[in-house]
C-alpha cells in the first residue's frame, strides 16, 4: 500500500526527541524559541511564532491583523476548510475566489474583478488569505499590489510551501504579506505531528500572536500595566487567547526534520519530474508550473478529464485504491461543504473549483517514497490509461 503522503523520521529524529522526554522541559523551554529562529531565518523573515497546529496559525495570524465580527475574509475555494475556518473562528464572514484552472491557486484575475464588485458594494475583505496550491506560489506581488490598491491585508496559507521559493526568496518571506502560516502535520513537508509556525517580519504582530497562543498571558514588563510594586505582578492576561503552545518534544522534532528540508524538498523535485516524464504522452493532466519559482510539490495532482481520458475520476480513484495505491482529492471546494452551504453557498458559485473538484487526484510523493515504490505508481497509472 502506498498513500499519497508520510513523514519521514529517521534516527537523530527518534533521538532528539527522546533527549527532550529527559530533560527538565516538556513545554515551554528552549526548545521552542531555536525552532522558531531556524524556521524563521530559513525562509527569511524576523520572527516565528511557533503553534500547535497550522490551523492555530491562520487563527492567530487572524487575530494579530484585528480580524472580528462585521469583517470579511477571502481565500480560495480550492483549499483546506482550516483556511477558512480561521475567518469564522474571529466571528467575521468568509467569502471564496475561484482557482486558475492551470496553477490551481487563487484566480488573480477573478481576485481582481471581486475586489472591484466589493468596492461598489461597500464590502471589501479585512484579510485575503492566498494557499500555495501543492507548493506553488501565488502571484504575490500582484496579490500585494492589489492589497495596497484595496486596503487589504495578506496572510499567505503556506501549509503546502515550506521550502518553495517564489522569485528569489523563499515562500514565508513575507515581503509580500503580512504573515505567512506553516503547518508540520504529517503529511506536510516536515512535521513536528501535530504542529505549526506563523512568521512575520512585524515585531507587533509577532507579540501579538504570541499572547494570542498563550491565553493572551504576556510576562514583557514593557507591555505589563502598572501594579503596585508590592505586588507580585509575574505576568498579565492582556487579551483573551487560547492555549496554541507547540511542546519542546515537537520543537525538537521540528528542529531536527529542519536539518533535512532541502533533502525532503529535492527527494520530491525529483519524484515529480520522473512523474512529469512518465506520463507525458498518457491523456491526463499534468501539474502546471508557471515558472514564478520553484514548488516543493507537497502534492502532485493529476486531472482525468472523462472524455479526453476514457475514465471518470471516482473510477480511477477506485481503481487506485484497489491495487493499493491510496490516491487522495485535495479538495472538494470549501463552500460545498453542508456547514458551508448552511450560510448560503449554492454549488456553480466558483465553476473552475467544481470542475477541478470532479477531475483532480493527489498521488503519491513524499521523500521517502523508495524508486521501486515511485515505478510501482508510474507502471499502475500508464496501465489505466
Ligand atoms: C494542512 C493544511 C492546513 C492546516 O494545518 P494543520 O496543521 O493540519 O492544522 C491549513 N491549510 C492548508 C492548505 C493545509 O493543507
Amino acid at each position: 500500500m502506498i498513500n499519497y503522503g508520510r513523514q519521514d523520521i529517521n534516527q537523530a529524529d527518534v533521538d532528539s526527541v527522546i533527549e527532550i522526554l529527559n530533560s527538565d522541559f516538556l513545554t515551554q523551554g528552549p526548545q521552542v524559541p531555536i525552532f522558531e529562529k531556524k524556521v524563521a531565518s530559513k525562509v527569511g523573515a524576523r520572527f516565528g511564532v511557533a503553534v500547535n497546529s497550522g490551523t492555530s496559525a491562520l487563527h492567530i495570524a487572524c487575530l494579530a491583523l484585528g480580524v472580528g465580527e462585521g469583517d470579511v475574509v477571502w481565500t480560495t475555494a480550492t483549499t483546506f476548510v482550516a483556511s477558512a475556518n480561521c475567518a469564522l473562528y474571529c466571528g467575521a464572514d468568509v467569502d471564496f475566489i475561484d482557482i486558475n484552472p492551470d496553477t490551481y491557486n487563487m484566480d488573480i484575475d477573478a481576485l481582481a474583478s471581486k475586489l472591484a464588485v466589493a468596492r461598489e458594494s461597500g464590502k471589501l475583505p479585512k484579510v485575503v488569505i492566498p494557499v500555495h496550491m501543492c507548493g506553488q506560489s501565488c502571484d504575490m506581488e500582484v496579490i500585494h499590489d492589489l492589497g495596497q490598491k484595496y486596503g487589504f491585508r495578506i496572510i499567505e496559507d503556506a501549509a503546502h510551501a515550506l521550502g518553495s521559493t517564489y522569485h528569489d526568496n523563499y515562500v514565508g518571506s513575507c515581503r509580500y504579506s503580512d504573515i505567512t502560516i506553516f503547518s508540520f502535520h504529517p503529511v506536510k513537508i516536515i512535521t513536528t505531528s501535530e504542529g505549526g509556525m506563523a512568521v512575520t517580519n512585524s515585531q507587533e504582530l509577532a507579540k501579538l500572536m504570541q499572547q494570542f497562543r498563550s491565553h493572551g498571558i504576556t510576562s514583557d514588563l514593557e507591555l505589563m500595566s502598572e501594579r503596585p510594586n508590592d505586588q507580585v505582578w509575574n505576568y498579565q492576561q492582556l487579551r483573551l487567547g487560547f492555549n496554541y503552545r507547540m511542546t519542546d518534544i515537537q520543537a525538537a522534532l521540528g528542529l531536527s526534520q529542519m536539518g533535512r528540508l532541502e533533502a525532503f524538498v529535492a527527494g520530491r523535485r525529483a519524484i515529480a519530474r520522473r512523474y512529469d516524464e512518465a506520463f507525458s504522452e498518457l491523456p491526463i493532466k499534468l501539474p502546471f508550473q508557471d515558472g514564478n519559482g520553484q514548488s516543493s510539490y507537497h502534492l502532485y495532482i493529476i486531472r482525468v478529464d472523462i472524455q479526453e481520458s476514457g475514465h471518470g475520476q471516482k473510477a480511477v480513484y477506485e481503481n487506485l485504491h484497489r491495487a493499493g495505491i491510496i490516491v487522495n482529492l485535495h479538495y472538494i471546494p470549501v463552500y460545498r461543504h453542508p456547514f458551508f452551504e448552511q450560510m448560503g453557498f449554492k454549488e456553480g458559485y466558483c465553476p473552475e473549483a467544481e470542475k477541478y473538484f470532479s477531475e483532480a487526484l493527489s498521488i503519491p510523493i513524499y521523500p521517502s517514497m523508495t524508486d521501486v515504490q515511485v515505478e510501482e505508481v508510474v507502471e499502475k497509472v500508464s496501465a489505466l490509461f
